[in-house]
Parts: C-alpha cells; structure tokens; sequence
C-alpha cells in the first residue's frame, strides 16, 4: 500500500507468509478462530460468572468484561474497577478460560497484570502513547482497537509504540469508525481486515458490537467478517440486556449468542478457513 509510511518496521510483514502467532491459554491468535465474548461490564460476580458458563458452553474461547470503563460521560457507570478485575479473574478460573480487560491508566497495568491474559487498549486510547509504551513493556498479549477516526496508517503506527518497546504481542481489533452515518453507532470498515493481513503479520479480529451497536446487525456482520478472513470475533453478550448497566442495545442474549457462534462455525466449515 503506496500511502503506509515507511518507518512501521516492526508491524510490517516481512514477506507474504509472515504472520504472527499470539498465545493465549492453549489458543493462538492468528492460528485459531477466537471468539472472545462476555458483558460490555463487570458487574457482579454472580452475573460475571453466569455469563462465563453461558458463552464457554456456545464456544467462547475467551471472556471479556470491562472494570475500568471509558464512558462518553462522567456520570455513567464507570466500572467496579480493581474489585471487577478480580471478579472477572475468578470467573475465568471456575469455568477454564482466558480473560481480557480494558485497561484506562499506565498505572494500573502492574496492578492488575496478575490477574488477566490480554490487556485490552480501547479505541479511546489508541493514541494514548504513554499507554502504549507502558503496554510495550511487558510480554503479556495487548488488544489494540482501533481508534474510531483513525486511519490504518495512524493504527499501525500505534502498533509499533507496542513492538518498539520490545512487546511482540499485539493484536489488532477494528470496532467500526465514525462517519456520517447514525442509523449504526459506528461504521464497521470490513476492508481494514485484508488490507491488514497484506500489509501486517499481526492478527486481526472484529467487534461487530460497537462497530454497528445493533443487536440485527452483529451477526450478519459477524458472518461478513469471517468471510473477510478474521482472526476472531468480539461479541458483547449479557444474561439479561435489558438490564445491563453498559450498552444494553447491543447485548446479545447468551441463546443470541449460540445461535451466532453455530453459524460462524458453519461458514468457517463452508470456507474450509484453515481446516475448520
Ligand atoms: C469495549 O470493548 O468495552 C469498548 C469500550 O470498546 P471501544 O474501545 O471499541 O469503544
Ligand atoms: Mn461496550
């Protein structure tokens, strides 16, 4: 891609087979489909661990759940914090499966460091650069979304605050970019998902959660990023939507939530994606 600038050396691929494999538990991003998947927010330990049962029985290979929350305003529900790190952390325990977290100050990175898999880097945060090379310090695998204008010149550059430092474990997410457009929260830009894995070694995976922020279209949107060549997907599902304390409209039922993974399955099979 002609307008990439040259200096993203460490994100680049080095020839057309390169691709970079992340473990995580006993999955690899960039080998394996993932599916990560669990409550925009911790809540309670109760719901957390419920969720964890329900998206590990549909085919999760990861839970989320965010306990540092990035709200638009200061009077929504910010997260349970240090105390939902370690909610999440148990619940990830009792039913066998990696967790994955957001991630707010530099500071917080040692403290919860212990207790998560993958560090997550939020859209709002892309740019955050003293983040990033606190990100770049450790060897724990980092979740890079991308931020919601930027272009992928401005992503990979991100990237690189990571690899530079001397973290090879960066994971790329696409959530959708702001446009014009406000029938959907955020525009979902498929296209990053090829144009990466021509130009980058580093796996890439999709939330069609906050990149349509609409129950109808995640799993249409899931289906069409499978068949762009995902690594995996992110999904936002709660035991009970109506009720959850953060983005509530794009909560996908745990049965929402099965009937999605069944098909992505499917179409992974159709494809024969890497021996599916
Ligand atoms: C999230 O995944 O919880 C989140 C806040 O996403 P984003 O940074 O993409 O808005
Ligand atoms: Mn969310």
């Amino acid at each position: 891609m002609n307008n990439i600038s040259n200096n993203l050396n460490l994100s680049r691929k080095k020839n057309k087979n390169h691709k970079s494999i992340i473990k995580v538990g006993n999955v690899n991003f960039g080998k394996d489909f993932i599916i990560i998947a669990g409550p925009c927010s911790v809540e309670s330990q109760e719901s957390t661990l419920k969720t964890a049962q329900e998206v590990k029985k549909y085919g999760a290979n990861i839970l989320r759940g965010g306990a540092f929350k990035p709200r638009s305003s200061p009077y929504d529900f910010q997260g349970l914090g240090f105390e939902g790190i370690k909610i999440l952390s148990q619940a990830g325990k009792e039913v066998n499966l990696p967790v994955i977290s957001e991630i707010l100050d530099p500071r917080d990175i040692e403290k919860v460091i212990d207790f998560i898999d993958i560090i997550q880097i939020g859209s709002r945060n892309m740019q955050n650069y003293s983040l990033l090379k606190e990100a770049g310090k450790i060897k724990k695998p980092i979740l890079l979304k991308r931020g919601m204008s930027a272009t992928i010149n401005e992503w990979l550059n991100s990237a690189e605050y990571i690899l530079s430092e001397g973290n090879p474990n960066v994971i790329l997410c696409e959530r959708g970019v702001r446009t014009f457009e406000t029938y959907t929260r955020n525009t979902l830009d498929l296209s990053v998902v090829p144009a990466i894995h021509e130009i980058s070694h580093l796996p890439i995976i999709v939330d069609p959660s906050h990149g349509t922020g609409r129950l109808s279209l995640i799993e249409p949107m899931s289906l069409a990023a499978v068949a762009a060549g995902t690594d995996g997907l992110m999904i936002e599902v709660h035991i009970n939507p109506s009720q959850a304390l953060c983005d509530a409209k794009q909560a996908l039922k745990c049965d929402d939530f099965s009937s999605l993974a069944n098909k992505v399955i499917k179409l992974r099979k159709y494809f024969d994606i890497n021996n599916a």
